[in-house]
């Protein structure tokens, strides 16, 4: 195993594209205010993913026969990167561009393939996440959810939680048993294409502690699925979500999610900041310097097709860390009259109600460290 960050040669080509992205973002986000800003990765706004779409950056590493454009992880990574660090509203087509379009192009058949991406890709299909349950979220194996074998296809009875964007998205990657549990609790799992419009399918939003509807319960009640909804082999769910979890778990959303908050206190901090207010942006930009090289060697290890499910644990856990520090940092070294200033209060209260949450979702700070200590036990 290696847990090396090994970063690829610097590029122009990649230097070029990032031009490219700031100059798009400067034209499309102007109007948008930094509290907006604030919710990045986080904010939903469909016109602006189709706008992205457009520019062929949704999908970009995919096959050109499904609507993408061959491009690298890396030039992926750099588009990302300048979106999310700007607080570009890309919810709405991040999960299907992160990884269900990514499982799909692993695991779909190829009518999935042909009926699916390209509308991912021009940002017409936008997909959510159908893992957790209320008494499965690390312990992803105790998922009730089952579906049932039926004439032509599958009936679906259980519930999901926490489901960012279902009440916004058409498509769920749904996690279910197809089997009961054995010995082998990993096994007898599967995953399926839902669309969310079917007949069965309730969405409940669920207000979270910022007052915002961002996740939701789904329930299923005898929910007819065709045959054609199941991804991959029946049984085989569980590797194939652990494939995913490594595309979700590295990505520069995962230590740039408090960016915005970071640009106000370096804004609020102004030209002559005192020494603790240097020495405190000092420390963070450190950090962040070196996770974004840890990150962006990581999309270079999915370039060429390397195992990264433990430094991309790595690159999540510190990254979390990093993010919830800003808000905490901020308040202790800002002056009470710095604290004042109204756009900077908006960033500040969103980013601070939001952070908790940085260390849960995509697997909780606890998971990770497991992970990392299994795997580094094992090497
Ligand atoms: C903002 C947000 C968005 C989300 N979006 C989605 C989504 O789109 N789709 C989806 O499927 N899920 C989503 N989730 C759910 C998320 O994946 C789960 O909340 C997470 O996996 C933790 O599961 P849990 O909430 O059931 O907590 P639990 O698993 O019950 O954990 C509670 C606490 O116990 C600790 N713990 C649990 N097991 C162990 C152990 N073995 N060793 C040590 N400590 C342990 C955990 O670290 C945690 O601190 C989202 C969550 C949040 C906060």
């Amino acid at each position: 195993m290696n847990y090396s960050f090994e970063l690829p040669p610097r590029s122009t080509k990649l230097d070029a594209l990032r031009e490219e992205v700031r100059e798009f973002l400067i034209k499309n986000l102007s109007s948008i205010p930094m509290h907006m800003r604030a919710r990045s990765w986080h904010g939903f706004d469909a016109e602006f993913s189709r706008k992205v779409a457009e520019r062929g950056w949704v999908g970009m590493t995919w096959p050109k026969k499904y609507g993408g454009q061959e491009r690298t992880m890396l030039e992926r990574y750099v588009v990302l990167e300048e979106m999310v660090a700007a607080g570009a509203p890309v919810n709405a087509h991040w999960t299907g561009d992160r990884q269900s379009g990514q499982l799909l192009l692993r695991y779909g058949t190829d009518h999935q393939k042909e009926s699916i991406l390209p509308k991912v890709a021009r940002g017409e299909i936008f997909f959510c996440i159908g893992m957790s349950e209320p008494d499965a979220g690390s312990d992803l194996a105790n998922i009730r959810t089952r579906a049932t074998r039926a004439p032509g296809g599958w009936i679906v009875n259980g519930t999901k939680i926490w489901t960012s964007g279902a009440h916004q998205k058409h498509y769920m990657i749904m996690l279910a048993r197809t089997r009961p549990p054995e010995d082998d609790r990993h096994a007898g799992m599967s995953q399926f294409m839902v669309d969310l419009g079917l007949p069965g399918i309730a969405v409940r939003p669920i207000r979270n502690m910022a007052g915002e509807l961002h996740f939701n319960e789904v329930v299923f009640t005898d929910c007819f699925l065709p045959d054609d909804c199941l991804v991959g082999t029946e049984g085989d769910g569980w590797k194939q979500v652990m494939s995913e979890l490594s595309f979700e778990r590295s990505g520069p959303e995962r230590f740039l999610t408090a960016q915005i908050l970071l640009r106000e206190l370096v804004r609020i901090a102004g030209q002559q900041p005192g020494d603790e207010v240097s020495a405190a942006i000092g420390s963070l930009v450190a950090h962040l310097a070196t996770l974004r090289r840890m990150s962006f060697a990581v999309a270079s290890a999915l370039q060429d097709k390397r195992e990264v499910g433990t430094i991309a644990s790595i690159v999540k856990d510190l990254g979390s860390v990093f993010e919830q520090s800003i808000p905490d940092i901020a308040r202790q070294v800002l002056s009470l009259e710095q604290l004042q200033d109204e756009e900077f209060q908006d960033v500040f209260r969103y980013t601070m109600l939001a952070s908790p949450s940085f260390s849960i979702y995509g697997g909780t700070r606890e998971i990770l460290r497991s992970i990392i200590g299994k795997s580094l036990q094992a090497a």
